[in-house]
């Protein structure tokens, strides 16, 4: 064993859990999301460290985040994210996952409430990795078939819409992934703020 190396490793997951404890704090700060709506995590290592079932994102602390491994277990007693599937599932589909944030962001929810996605009508949509943010199929929250259509409407892309429930994305940090969500509610917003003056102009 390398002492130096071991400590670094402790201190790393230290840092990544108070970093997603700040995005966390800023999620509902931001005005995207509110009360006990929207999760959060951060991998480190072979698992990851999810925000808890039921709990504000505003009022969250370090001592309350679940670690769950990416075989799906976790300590007794403890009750990670009700979507803790789909943070297990995106952090294996796609290495590059380090945070993710699900969040209930009004212009998000108004669009896939309509089962819409966002289209290229403006060339930022390109910041969730393609020509269009898509809107993943209607499953019940909670369930493997909502993180299975997660994962569909994510290939090649880092955000999408979510049927009838709101917005998922991931990035290489808790800092990024909260930008990223902040970013395409923005971009939901103006979507429908456009599609209220007749059919925009798609690029
Ligand atoms: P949790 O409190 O279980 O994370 O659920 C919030 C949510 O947004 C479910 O989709
Ligand atoms: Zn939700």
């Amino acid at each position: 064993m390398v002492p130096g190396r071991e400590a670094g490793a402790v201190n790393d997951s230290a840092a990544a859990r108070e970093r997603l404890i700040r995005a966390a704090h800023g999620l509902n700060a931001s005005g995207i999301n509110t009360g006990t709506s929207g999760n959060l995590s951060v991998r480190i290592g072979e698992s990851m460290s999810v925000t808890p079932s039921g709990h504000s994102c505003a009022a969250i602390d370090v001592r309350d985040l679940v670690t769950v491994t990416l075989a799906g277990e976790w300590a007794a007693g403890q009750r990670p994210s009700s979507e803790w599937r789909i943070h297990r599932d995106i952090y294996r589909e796609f290495p590059e996952a380090r945070a993710i944030v699900h969040a209930h962001p009004a212009h998000c929810v108004a669009l896939a409430g309509h089962r819409q996605g966002i289209p290229a009508f403006h060339y930022t949509v390109a910041l969730a990795g393609g020509a269009d943010i898509r809107c993943a199929e209607y499953a019940t929250f909670g369930t493997q078939a909502l993180s299975d259509n997660v994962l569909h409407a994510l290939q090649g892309r880092r955000a999408c819409l979510m049927a009838n429930h709101g917005l998922v994305c991931y990035e290489e940090s808790p800092e990024r992934a909260l930008a990223l969500a902040i970013e395409v509610e923005h971009l939901a917003q103006a979507y429908c703020q456009a599609l209220a003056l007749g059919d925009p102009v798609l690029l």
